[in-house]
């Protein structure tokens, strides 16, 4: 085999931490205030800035958010909310969790997107809302789902935790629309360690929010200790521990500046896998829609064809790792899980585009400070193993 097993191991993903943001954490740890704080209100600002929202929560995680956005909706049993199969388990766990049903409509084979000329079809009496996913940061159609969504009288809660910068017809995602949900988990395109947010236009769904993210006070801690604080509170309803420390907030408010940058080394590095794998019959590219549109290109994730490779995508990933290559497996179909197919009665078949691209996906290492010589050697090692010859 090659040389590749003395060099060093190349994750799929990883965060890129500048001396700032470390300096702010310090900073943050020697001042006496480490939890929801001035730093948390400073993020949430920038992001309401950055998003052009009136909202922005600062939450622990983007499940979390998820999770506070449909307990507001006050789902009744048998509720139901159409989404993607083809996403992170959260998505739909939170349905689940706040007593709603999760009905799916399959993708495009080239974007992985919600395929949304499929969404009227699954709208019943007892819809609520629509989530689509913006997968790995390209958008979703969102028009005619808002269409849809004004027509039937449905909320829309965009899972946008790939999708922070990402653009849709010249408008950012946050910009426009009802509710979004980003994380900022490390393998995303910026991170505060663990962390999400929703934004939204709606007063009431804020409210809400920042209400369920800490225990239902009505007024939170760092308010009660502060100053100007009042140590009562009162428990409007009950509610969950899912606010942001002010550590996270720290490191957010630098990795925000940064984000359009990452974005821009993200996009170089796609497009240059893009023109480096297009002429091999061992992958399937994904494909640009039509409309207008910035990708933020959290995931690079072709389709490995099995037959042209000589393998299937799981002794890909595993040959990848011999040569010190880490892969990442995003996703594979949400309704194929032991759990969903018992309690909702799906089954392979369901979604044919989703379980192809749950079977052959991968996603190969993506990163702002991946370089182009990190990315040749993906290329060779992915060569080597193929068996390809005059690379
Ligand atoms: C990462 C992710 C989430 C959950 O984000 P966390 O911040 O880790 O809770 C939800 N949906 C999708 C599509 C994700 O990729």
């Amino acid at each position: 085999m090659s040389a590749a097993n003395n060099e060093e191991f190349l994750p799929f993903s990883r965060p890129t931490i500048s001396q700032a943001a470390i300096d702010e954490v310090v900073a943050c740890l020697k001042s006496g205030w480490i939890t929801t704080g001035p730093r948390v209100k400073q993020f949430e600002d920038d992001l309401k800035a950055y998003c052009s929202a009136p909202h922005a929560l600062a939450l622990s995680s983007a499940t979390a958010g998820l999770h506070l956005v449909l307990a507001a909706l006050k789902l009744k049993p048998g509720d139901e909310v159409i989404t993607t199969p083809m996403t992170f388990a959260a998505t739909l766990n939170t349905i689940v969790l706040t007593g709603g049903t999760p009905v799916l409509v399959d993708v495009e084979p080239g974007t992985y997107n919600m395929d949304v000329t499929r969404i009227e079809k699954a709208i019943t009496k007892r819809t609520r809302a629509i989530m689509p996913v913006h997968f790995a940061g390209l958008p979703v159609d969102l028009d005619p789902i808002y269409e849809l969504a004004k027509k039937h009288n449905l909320r829309v809660i965009e899972d946008a935790a790939h999708a922070i910068g990402t653009e849709y017809k010249g408008k950012r995602i946050g910009s426009f629309g009802d509710i979004q949900v980003f994380s900022f988990h490390p393998n995303k395109n910026m991170t505060t360690g663990e962390g999400g947010c929703v934004v939204t236009r709606d007063d009431t769904m804020a409210e809400s929010v920042a209400l369920l993210r800490f225990h239902g006070m009505d007024r939170e801690a760092w308010n009660r200790f502060g100053k100007k604080g009042n140590q009562h509170y009162e428990i409007i309803e009950p509610g969950y521990k899912y606010n942001m420390m002010d550590i996270q907030a720290a490191l957010g408010l630098h990795q925000l500046k940064q984000l359009d940058g990452f974005i821009r080394r993200r996009t170089e590095l796609a497009l240059r896998y893009h023109k480096l794998l297009s002429d091999w019959p061992q992958w399937t590219l994904t494909k640009s829609p039509a409309y207008s549109h910035l990708h933020a290109w959290h995931l690079y994730t072709p389709l490995i064809n099995p037959e042209a490779a000589g393998m299937d995508r799981d002794a890909f990933m595993q040959g990848m790792k011999e040569r010190n290559i880490g892969t990442g497996l995003h996703y594979r179909a949400v309704h194929l899980y032991p759990y969903y197919r018992e309690q909702f009665g799906f089954k392979r078949g369901d979604f044919p585009h989703a379980e192809t691209i749950s079977d052959r996906i991968v996603s190969l290492p993506l990163f702002p400070t991946m370089t182009d010589a990190d990315q040749d050697r993906v290329i060779r090692a992915m060569a080597d193993l193929f068996g390809r010859k005059g690379l």
